[in-house]
């Protein structure tokens, strides 16, 4: 036996004389949300640690929340900064229904679930009871323009590399973008002038973000 089997042997061993309420079914609960207001920005402190509890991918989370709120705003480390001064009720309750649109379980309630996209329908798998549905996405929500990024879109952007021309690249949802004229550490706003599968090009502006 390795150390790490006899590690999981043992956990296994504590695991069963534990009380059956390790297994309970309570209503899933998201970490309360840490939120600052510094001067006319308001940021999520803990917003790594919501996107890790809803097992998601923190872009799309973020893109969501930016539309619903209607502000720009960047992820930083692991934090949101939002460029608005935004209550903290009303960033929870958007939380809370991206929680309930993209994550809990139609069917059982429970937020076991992975979203899969199959062509342009995104898909709730729950691992907990098996079902297979739509995202049942709510009125003004548009599940295919959170998740994808489309040419004249202007975003904010973070630029967290070079390429070997020199060009800056940042992410979004699941998007390398890739802006010439950047430099690394530094966010920007941008067009989108070509999406092709996961890579898109932009363009510097200084148009009104869009998304
Ligand atoms: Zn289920």
């Amino acid at each position: 036996m390795t150390a790490d089997e006899d590690y999981f042997a043992l956990l296994d061993r504590a695991k069963e004389q534990l009380p059956e309420v390790a297994e309970s079914h309570e209503r899933f609960s998201i970490p309360e949300l840490e939120i600052l207001q510094e001067g006319k920005m308001t940021v999520i402190r803990n917003f790594i640690d919501v996107t890790d509890t809803l097992r998601r991918d923190p872009q799309h989370v973020l893109q969501f929340l930016l539309r619903e709120l209607g502000t720009p705003g960047n992820l930083e480390g692991r934090r949101v900064v939002l460029k608005s001064k935004i209550s903290a009720g009303h960033i929870t309750d958007k939380i809370q229904n991206y929680t309930d649109t993209f994550v809990i379980c139609s069917e059982c309630g429970r937020p076991d679930t992975k979203m899969v996209k199959e062509g342009r329908t995104l898909v709730l798998e729950c691992e907990a009871c098996g079902a297979h549905r739509p995202v049942n996405v709510k009125k003004g929500v548009r599940s295919d323009s959170v998740n994808a990024l489309k040419e004249g879109d202007i975003i904010d952007v973070f630029i967290s590399d070079v390429g070997k021309k020199g060009d800056g690249i940042g992410k979004m949802m699941d998007f390398i973008v890739i802006v010439p004229g950047t430099v690394k550490g530094t966010t920007v706003r941008v067009k989108i002038t070509n999406v092709s599968a996961k890579t898109a090009f932009g363009a510097l502006t200084t148009e009104a973000a869009t998304r």
